[in-house]
């Protein structure tokens, strides 16, 4: 078995403005893992607010003992080996989850939507992203997610109503929106939550902080829209946490450390009663691919990484009515030709 993987970074088609901080692009780690003439495809997206960087998955693929990986592979006892070589790290931890993933429906013959027990015909919608941007940008970005059936919006800036205003100048979508724990006082929020609830917005992602649950679980009990915790929402522990706080968690792979996690944050979510909305970083196919092979299990998707980026080193899954498509080859189904070059 052998891991080769390189630095990869990932340009936006617009600068990405949230709450917190602007970027144009994003640096990920695209790995491959070769076991018996298959090769296994993983990726971390390594956005700079959580802490990882090329320089940190580096440092951590080196201690990486790739021989203790054997097929058939159990990904709770892997995942407990990475926890062991460092705690953090997700995203790196999520390339080595998801190439295994790849690997594994390739040496199976099984897309890996199956292997997870997933029905493709229950895919959600993926909502197309817009981050905060002038009245004319933000326009123009709505108009480049024509296909989408949801838009989502980041707010949290202080202009949130004239934003929502602009979007809805051009569009009917329902909408997703996302505070980035921007908000900060309760009957303000309240006040919001109504009004975007006459504006068909659909679900509210992360209002206060992430370490105020106190404030969350208030807005969550009078909301009309779901509260979705993301930011306070990171792997399997944080779920529990999430009872009475939320009305539903965001997972991601790259906050999960990977597929096998998030799955296992998914089923325990429903078990509570929580919502779950599976959402992304900046992605390639092949990241968002191991999402999608979960989706089908979630009451939302964002899974719009693919659409929101300029040099996608893979193919471009199949889109259809707003949905990604699961395809029936093994593993993934990415389609990886021009990757590694
Ligand atoms: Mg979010």
């Amino acid at each position: 078995m052998r891991l080769t993987y390189r630095p990869f970074e990932l340009e936006l088609n617009h600068p990405f403005t949230i709450a917190k901080f602007s970027r144009t692009s994003t640096p990920l780690m695209l790995l491959q893992i070769e076991h018996e003439g298959h090769i296994g495809y993983g990726e971390a997206s390594m956005v700079p607010y959580m802490g990882e960087s090329h320089q940190s998955a580096t440092q951590f693929l080196s201690k990486v003992d790739v021989p203790r990986f054997k097929y058939p592979f159990d990904f709770g006892a892997i995942i407990q080996y990475l926890d062991e070589i460092a705690p953090g790290n997700p995203a790196i931890k999520a390339a080595i989850d998801i190439a295994l993933h790849d690997l594994e429906g390739k040496l199976k013959q099984q897309p890996c939507w199956q292997l997870l027990g997933s029905d493709p015909a229950k895919m959600p919608v993926t909502s197309y992203t817009v981050g905060i941007d002038t009245p004319e940008v933000l326009v123009e970005k709505v108009k480049q997610g024509d296909g989408c059936k949801v838009i989502k919006v980041k707010l949290g800036r202080g202009s949130d109503k004239e934003l929502i205003n602009t979007i809805r100048s051009v569009t009917n979508l329902p909408l997703y929106v996302d505070a980035n724990q921007g908000w900060t006082d309760r009957a303000h929020s309240l006040d919001m939550c109504h009004w975007l609830h006459e504006r068909d917005v659909k679900l509210i992602e992360q209002p206060f902080a992430k370490t105020d649950p106190d404030d969350n679980a208030w807005l969550t009990e009078r909301s009309p829209i779901p509260i979705i915790g993301d930011e306070a929402v990171q792997r399997f522990g944080d779920v529990e946490k999430a009872k009475g706080v939320y009305s539903g968690i965001n997972v991601k792979l790259m906050k999960s450390a990977g597929m096998y996690e998030a799955h296992r944050m998914i089923l325990k979510a429903k078990e509570l009663g929580l919502k779950v909305l599976i959402g992304c970083m900046s992605e390639t196919s092949c990241a968002t691919l191991a999402a999608a092979a979960l989706a089908p299990q979630c009451d939302w998707a964002d899974l719009d990484g693919p659409l929101l980026v300029s040099n996608n080193p893979y193919q471009m899954p199949e889109f259809k009515d707003g949905k990604w498509v699961l395809n029936d080859r093994s593993g993934l189904g990415l389609d990886a030709g021009i990757a590694m070059g």
